[in-house]
């Protein structure tokens, strides 16, 4: 049975009545009908009638080698003849789990050079949750638990995931979150910066928001801190550059642990491999997933520094924690052909020197001049433009629907792109030159062009 044999209309009704989807309204579902994607190459997607549709999301943050890699789905295929799976429990192992390893210890910074696998970034940072905390433990300091994070923070959808993220909807829906997990405000200066208070000092204040939460719980409470280095799921809010290094020097100073989460940031989505690097951040987790494989496979990685590593290797006995998947062979083998890919196409110069930069000066320039437009913003392949009534004040559209109107024109318009309340935001894959920059600006502004007159 191939989905060639059903129309459209057909799949959606059956999607309908059996599938329940992620983040979705069911009920708004059965009425329009899910979009239907049906096959991609390159930087496009095509749906079930044809339309092709230039991908500015990379999937959901994850295909930054672009769609059709024929490489990939080689690597899938041996590994599966060769060893479908096997798992690493109980002092198993297989050797592409090993050799990812070390390819991923050789990438990360230079303090990181252990590895647990899972298959998703929800199940990693389960593992650095309960990893961190198990650190102090070990350490002697159990009371060490709390973990402070930030509003509009995303780090997942399980519970331990929902519950360190700062997504207000998805808390409301936790009956009983994780405890001890503490948010403090994000550094969103669109948004948060008080008037006249420039970049630099929100940046420090925002940073100093963290510090105030370790001095009200006490730092003998406080096991870490946990942020993304630029917020992605909560609308690509890109950070001051004194927000960081405040952060940084903050945890030093109370001895608090530095949980990165690089999910989307991971494996060039900055210009770097690492937004770790980008920042100079010393983190002591990194979490990774995604583009780890380019979305080919579902696979994790957790990145985990030698002071974590060393106390639960000589103090901890067994760490009662695993998923049957970790270190699946097949995912792996498609994150070491992957990562290959990544490397030996220059994908990541390219976009710290040359598509990157313009992507930021097109956004500026050809979308950030509407008059639908208060901010464009954007680091690496990593973009927002933010939406509103009145550039001078800033006010807002009433009923927060104006970035769903206009991702809905922009796909429309053959741009895929995503809406987080009033926010735009653009994550494409790295394989993008600028003549993909050129066509996602077109289709754009032609979309801002249509919403100006239902909006206003
Ligand atoms: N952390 C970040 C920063 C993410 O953006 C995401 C997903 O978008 C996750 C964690 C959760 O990853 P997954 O959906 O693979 O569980």
């Amino acid at each position: 049975m191939t989905y060639q044999n059903f129309s459209r209309a057909q799949l959606q009704a059956i999607d309908s009545a059996h599938h329940l989807h992620p983040f979705t309204d069911h009920k708004e579902l059965r009425g329009a009908g899910a979009r239907m994607i049906t096959r991609a190459e390159g930087p496009f997607i095509y749906d079930s009638e044809g339309t092709q549709i230039l991908d500015g999301m990379a999937g959901l943050w994850c295909v930054n080698v672009g769609y059709g890699r024929e490489e990939l789905a080689k690597a899938a295929y041996d590994q599966m003849k060769e060893l479908p799976f096997y798992n690493s429990f109980f002092r198993c192992t297989t050797p592409t789990p090993v050799l990812l390893a070390a390819k991923l210890a050789e990438l990360a910074p230079a303090n990181v050079n252990q590895v647990f696998y899972g298959s998703s970034g929800s199940e990693a940072n389960d593992t650095a949750l309960r990893l961190v905390r198990h650190y102090w433990a070990l350490e002697g300091k159990p009371t060490k638990r709390i973990v402070i994070s930030r509003k509009s923070a995303y780090h997942g959808s399980s519970i331990a995931g929902a519950s360190l993220g700062g997504m207000d909807g998805m808390h409301s829906q936790l009956y009983g979150a994780v405890p001890d997990i503490v948010h403090v405000m994000p550094p969103y200066s669109f948004e948060l910066a008080l008037p006249g208070e420039s970049d630099h000092d929100f940046g420090l204040r925002a940073a100093r928001a963290v510090e105030q939460a370790i001095l009200d719980a006490g730092a003998e409470n406080v096991a870490a801190f946990i942020g993304e280095p630029i917020l992605g799921a909560g609308g690509v809010k890109i950070p001051p550059a004194s927000y960081w290094p405040e952060i940084q020097r903050i945890c030093d100073k109370y001895d608090v642990l530095l949980m990165i989460d690089e999910v989307i940031t991971g494996y060039g989505r900055t210009g770097a491999w690492f937004a770790s690097e980008t920042y100079g951040i010393k983190a002591d987790t990194i979490t990774t997933a995604k583009a780890l494989t380019s979305g080919y496979q579902p696979l994790s990685a957790l990145l985990v520094g030698d002071r974590i590593a060393s106390t639960l290797v000589d103090k901890g006995g067994e760490f009662y924690h695993g998923y049957t998947y970790s270190g699946h062979p097949v995912a792996c083998a498609v994150a070491l052909k992957n990562l290959e890919i990544i490397d030996r196409e220059g994908l990541i110069d390219r976009v710290k020197n040359d598509t990157g930069p313009y992507f930021a000066a097109a956004l500026a320039e050809r979308i950030g001049t509407h008059d639908l437009i208060g901010e464009t913003r954007a680091i690496g392949l990593m973009g927002a433009i933010e939406i509103v009534k009145d550039r001078g004040t800033r006010e807002r559209f009433a009923g927060g629907a104006s970035g769903d109107k206009i991702r809905d024109l922009s796909i429309a318009n053959g741009f895929m792109v995503r809406s987080v309340g009033d926010t735009i935001i653009m994550a494409p894959p790295l394989i993008w030159t600028r003549e993909h920059v050129d066509m996602a600006c077109d289709r754009l502004a032609k979309a801002l062009d249509s919403a100006e007159a239902d909006l206003r």
